[in-house]
């Protein structure tokens, strides 16, 4: 296809999944409640680093919970596989996201629920009970520093959202303290939670998401910088739990119908990756129940099915 066709064509698609005004915007705060819920971005990012992108494809939201998957493959660069199963498992959890789920180990079921994502933040910190917040500033630099070079720019935060997360998040708290009782935490909970609502409040674009999904897609190659921002195997193990774990309690409906690895997050963003071809962003804020977008899952099942992306398509 050339670009023109490409770019008709992702248009063509949203002006379908656009008739759709079904879901609802998050509200458990009042700054994700105020976007506008017809607000729509779709960027594609091919293994060269040539980004196609229609609608609001510049337009920031947070990341939420897509950025698990980022925490995630920082700290398996940071302390290496065995360390990070030792304290997180890989099993789908088939219960919502911000539920209190462990394993009979008292490990989270894995690292894209809540309790998966504050044990890895938990991680990234110092094993010591009393973290200052100096500590925290650095790691977040760090964390920063990551995503941002696998966005291949500098990402920010959204202030008003952060104060929010960490003003009303009783449900975290009472997960990271659960982890807490339970002695599998290392740290200052307060510390972990701390870096959790940061992590959740940087601002992305569907091109940002687009170009991590391709740096993911290439084995942790950023296509646009042409920097190796992680390793092969890191990307490996992400893609793998992202495939089973990343959309939430409707991962089993999205593996079977889309067929991508892929990560969503409450501010209404779809990160979604054709391992070895290309990443996928895109945004609609209105949610199904599950907490995915659903412009965004009808999108990326259009996407899926007309241009073969399935990753067991066989034909
Ligand atoms: N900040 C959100 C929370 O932990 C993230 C939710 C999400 O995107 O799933 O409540």
């Amino acid at each position: 296809m050339t670009t023109t066709h490409v770019d008709g064509y992702l248009r063509h698609i949203m002006a379908v999944c656009a008739e759709d005004r079904s879901g609802s915007v998050a509200d458990y705060i009042p700054e994700l409640a105020r976007v506008d819920p017809d607000g729509y971005g779709l960027s594609l990012c091919v293994h060269d680093g040539h980004v196609y992108s229609e609608g609001d494809g510049v337009v920031g939201f947070t990341i939420q919970s897509i950025s698990k998957a980022l925490t995630y493959a920082l700290l398996l660069t940071r302390i290496g596989r065995d360390e990070v199963d030792a304290k997180i498992g890989v099993e789908p959890s088939g219960e919502a996201f911000n539920e209190i789920s462990v394993d009979d180990n008292r490990r989270p079921k894995n690292p894209m629920i809540n309790a998966g994502a504050i044990m890895a933040t938990s991680l990234l910190l110092p094993p010591v009970r009393d973290v200052d917040q100096a500590t925290v500033d650095r790691v977040y630099g760090e964390l920063v520093e990551f995503y941002s070079a696998c966005a291949g720019r500098r990402l920010t935060l959204d202030e008003d959202v952060y104060r929010s997360e960490a003003q009303t998040g009783s449900r975290n708290r009472a997960i990271a303290y659960m982890l807490d009782s339970f002695g599998v935490l290392d740290t200052d909970p307060e510390a972990a939670l701390d870096l959790y609502y940061r992590q959740c409040s940087l601002l992305v674009t569907t091109v940002d998401l687009s170009v991590i999904g391709a740096t993911f897609a290439n084995g942790g190659l950023n296509p646009r910088t042409g920097r190796q921002v992680l390793a092969q195997e890191v990307a490996q193990r992400v893609l793998s739990v992202m495939t089973t774990c990343g959309m939430y309690d409707g991962a089993g409906d999205w593996v079977s119908s889309v067929g991508l690895p892929a990560k969503s997050g409450v501010g209404g963003g779809i990160l979604a990756i054709l391992p070895g071809q290309l990443g996928i962003g895109v945004y609609s804020p209105r949610l199904d129940r599950h907490g995915n977008s659903v412009r965004g899952i009808d999108t990326c099942r259009h996407l899926s099915t007309d241009l073969g992306l399935h990753m067991f398509n066989l034909t």
